[in-house]
């Protein structure tokens, strides 16, 4: 009988499906070390099972058609799941029911940004990228990475770091990026990378919530809770255009999810520097950066990753 139960218990346990899954509104590495991390978890004899919380952008489903890789299905809620959170720990930034999920595992490369009631596995690595550290625990590990996997891990370095030009890069993102390359028989990694990066500069066709909302984190610094919404572009011409339209979409995200100040960072790849529009309250945008903001917007020379060179301003502006 007890033989009987202890089967049971062991077989339970492997079985129980184990969902790796990224933040809100998916970028590319959420994505791809998701469904990377599962694959090396599979091989571990785990029930994993990669997932998205939000629909893919145009960017990542480049990348996953180009390497044949189907999408994972999306999950509404991870409440009551066992879950590994990749590239993101914030609760904010969860997939809905992150309350009342069982977190086994995190692996990420932001600032940490909450707490746990228990002892939990936390990995994370000032690198540039979630897919780096996947890659390094894959190559450590001795598992074999197969070209499409290679291609994806690849391709999500290249898009979180902007081909290497954000102030994120490390020397092991470029390190384990050509050893993906050689894999995944990328010859070209910097021509590779600007064909990734272009799939998302297309914004045709989209409306001006899409735009703020296609790569947007919530963010709450002891009471002052406040959003940043991103777009790579090789070119600024065209957005600029759609300032006013783009504020007002702003504005209703900033009011739906009662955030104090709101802002877009439209990225200019090529020149290196990002045009900032800002709805609600600009102050602290404005003590961050020392400047002026004049008509809810302002250029910032060189500022290329909202992890790195913005959101740490905006935190010392804040306390
Ligand atoms: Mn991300
Ligand atoms: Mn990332």
């Amino acid at each position: 009988m007890l033989t009987i139960t202890i089967f049971i218990t062991i077989e339970h346990m492997i079985k129980e499906k184990i969902y790796v899954i990224g933040h809100k509104s998916p970028d590319t590495d959420t994505v791809c070390s998701a469904i990377a991390y599962a694959e090396f978890l599979k091989k571990k004899k785990l029930n994993a099972i990669s997932a998205i919380a939000g629909e893919i952008n145009s960017e990542t489903k480049f990348v996953l058609d180009y390497f044949k890789i189907k999408k994972p299905s999306k999950l509404e809620s991870i409440k009551g799941k066992r879950v590994v959170l990749v590239d993101h720990n914030e609760a904010a930034q969860s997939p809905d029911g992150v309350e009342e999920a069982e977190i086994i595992e995190i692996l990420d490369h932001h600032k940490i940004g909450r707490t746990f009631d228990r002892p939990i596995n936390f990995q994370t690595k000032p690198l540039g990228s979630t897919s780096t550290l996947v890659a390094q625990r894959m190559l450590a590990d001795k598992f074999k990475i197969t070209r499409p996997l290679a291609g994806i891990l690849l391709s999500a370095i290249l898009s979180d770091t902007v081909i290497f030009k954000s102030s994120t890069t490390t020397p092991e993102d470029i390190k384990i990026a050509k050893a993906l390359a050689s894999i995944a028989k990328i010859k070209n990694i910097k021509e590779f990378g600007i064909e990734v990066k272009k799939k998302k500069s297309d914004l045709r066709g989209l409306s001006a919530e899409k735009i703020v909302c296609s790569d947007f984190k919530i963010f709450q610094e002891g009471e002052v809770k406040f959003g940043i919404g991103q777009v790579e572009m090789v070119d600024l011409t065209e957005i600029k255009k759609r300032k006013t339209e783009l504020l007002s979409a702003m504005e209703k995200v900033m009011l739906g999810e009662k955030a104090v100040f709101l802002i877009l960072m439209m990225t200019d790849i090529m020149n290196e520097g990002s045009e900032l529009l800002v709805s609600g309250d600009a102050s602290y945008l404005a003590k961050a950066l020392k400047k002026d903001i004049k008509d809810n917007s302002v250029y910032a020379k060189g500022m290329m990753s909202r992890k790195k060179d913005l959101v740490p301003l905006l935190v010392g502006a804040i306390n």
